[in-house]
């Protein structure tokens, strides 16, 4: 456990430079331009200091899976140039408390979500980024939406003036089998692809935001261009 420990020592700033190193050689082993994959850290359960660190560092995009953590964070950290993601599952009556701050919101599975995030945006006269969240592992019918379902919520995000649906997100089963994970953000790339000829107006189907610590470099081989960081940036959490 060399490996853990070494990265117990290490700070948040020398942690992000090792992963921004890892994306680039990944990017350069298949030839893809290492700028068109965007690190997310997920700063979840991890306090501000932890965030302001990273920020000082050059880090600019934060994720949270709590709605709840979220809206409490951005009014706590007043930096302007920090973009928020919204990247766990949504409330639809918390909506409102997040709708002032947040940049991006990954994890929208239902059609539901995109009428209550285009009213709050709209009182707030803002524009949010959507991804829409896919179920890739088939595991949990909860998060996300069956590709099936894709045509019928991307269509309906077009009536929406405070709504830009950016891409799909999808998060791979929880399980050591990199080849069962690869798969499954292949089907991802698939499905964005076999979707692209929808994009038009608010709808433009460009980001994939797939990949975690434990697979990223698998997701940025799939074609991953947003990848969300936690434990190999901030180091282990003690809960979910
Ligand atoms: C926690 C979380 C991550 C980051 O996980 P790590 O394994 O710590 O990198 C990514 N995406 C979502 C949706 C999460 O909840």
């Amino acid at each position: 456990m060399k490996i853990a420990f070494e990265m117990s020592e290490d700070s948040i700033s020398s942690r992000l430079k090792s992963i921004q190193n890892r994306v680039s050689e990944t990017c350069q082993r298949i030839g893809r331009d290492s700028n068109a994959v965007k690190v997310i850290a997920v700063s979840k359960t991890k306090p501000n200091e932890a965030i302001l660190e990273a920020l000082s560092a050059g880090q600019i995009d934060f994720g949270e899976n709590k709605m709840q953590e979220l809206q409490t964070k951005m009014g706590e950290i007043h930096s302007p140039e920090v973009q928020w993601h919204m990247i766990g599952t949504l409330q639809t009556n918390k909506i409102r408390h997040i709708a002032h701050r947040v940049n991006w919101i990954h994890s929208v599975g239902k059609a539901k979500y995109l009428n209550e995030i285009e009213k709050r945006a709209a009182i707030h006269n803002r524009i949010i980024n959507v991804l829409i969240q896919v179920n890739i592992s088939g595991e949990d019918q909860k998060s996300g939406c069956e590709i099936s379902e894709l045509e019928h919520i991307l269509n309906h995000a077009r009536q929406f003036e405070h709504i830009r649906i950016k891409g799909l997100m999808g998060m791979a089963t929880f399980t050591d089998d990199l080849e069962q994970i690869r798969m499954e953000f292949r089907t991802l790339k698939k499905a964005s692809d076999q979707h692209q000829h929808l994009n038009e107006g608010n709808v433009d189907l460009k980001e994939l935001s797939m990949g975690m610590s434990g697979d990223f470099e698998v997701a940025i081989e799939e074609g991953s261009t947003m990848i969300r960081v936690g434990s190999s940036i901030f180091g282990a959490r003690n809960y979910a």
